[in-house]
């Protein structure tokens, strides 16, 4: 699975680093340091990347591949 974060969109709700910290990491000021990337995420991690994209209320993160 391929996940992408929209840099413009994330608001530093922190919800997804929160939920599923395997997957999503903080930065300094509360944003998910993923974004504005995409990333690779190993099949064991599939369904925690899954919670977060959920979890996100600004629909920022997504299923590219
Ligand atoms: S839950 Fe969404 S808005 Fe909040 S830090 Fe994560 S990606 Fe950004």
């Amino acid at each position: 699975m391929r996940i992408a974060i929209n840099e413009a969109l994330c608001s530093g709700h922190g919800r997804c680093y929160v939920l599923a910290p395997e997957v999503y990491t903080a930065d300094d000021e509360g944003f998910v340091v993923q974004r504005g990337t995409e990333f690779d995420v190993p099949a064991e991690l599939e369904e925690k990347a899954r919670i977060g994209l959920e979890a996100c209320p600004e629909g920022c993160i997504s299923i590219v591949g």
